[in-house]
């Protein structure tokens, strides 16, 4: 079951039965796009695992990615202060937009320099949590999550075998 963490009020729905919800890819931080969700769109995102919306165009619900294979894998959702816009962290399995671009801003959903201080954060964190003090493969798994425009700023040099 994906969690759902309400930070404020409970979930407020508009008169439509319907809530905003803002997608995030969490590896990334960038907005992928923003649909509308009513209860029974939240319990099946949540039971399924696959984003799904309240299509207002369709008036049904809608499994994004359901025809074009572009689906939203859900990891966590929260209500936001006052309960009346959600955001689904949700990683895409292809281009989240119709029209073919990773956002539906016209973006690319490429890691940024602070994407990659959150990785290496939750690296770290995750290696204190688990009690692994082992650092041999660090560098190359950092480096393969560096964008790339970064690379040439940084040496990864081998950790020597002790
Ligand atoms: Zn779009």
């Amino acid at each position: 079951m994906i969690p759902l963490f309400e930070t404020g009020q409970p979930l407020k729905f508009g008169l439509d039965g319907l809530i905003p919800a803002i997608v995030q890819d969490p590896g990334t931080r960038s907005v992928l796009m923003l649909g509308y969700m009513n209860q029974q769109a939240i319990d099946l995102t949540r039971s399924t695992g696959f984003v799904t919306f309240f299509s207002r165009s369709k008036n049904r619900l809608w499994k994004k990615g359901e025809e074009s294979g572009n689906v939203l894998h859900a990891k966590e959702m929260r209500g936001d202060c006052d309960g009346d816009a959600l955001l689904v962290l949700a990683s895409p399995a292809g281009p989240t937009c119709h029209t073919g671009t990773d956002t539906c801003w016209a973006e690319a959903n490429e890691p940024s320099a602070i994407s990659f201080l959150t990785t290496l954060e939750q690296v770290i964190e995750s290696r204190i949590e688990s009690g692994d003090d082992s650092s041999t493969s660090l560098p190359s798994y950092l480096s393969s999550k560096l964008p790339k425009n970064l690379h040439n700023f940084f040496v990864f040099p081998p950790i020597p075998k002790l």
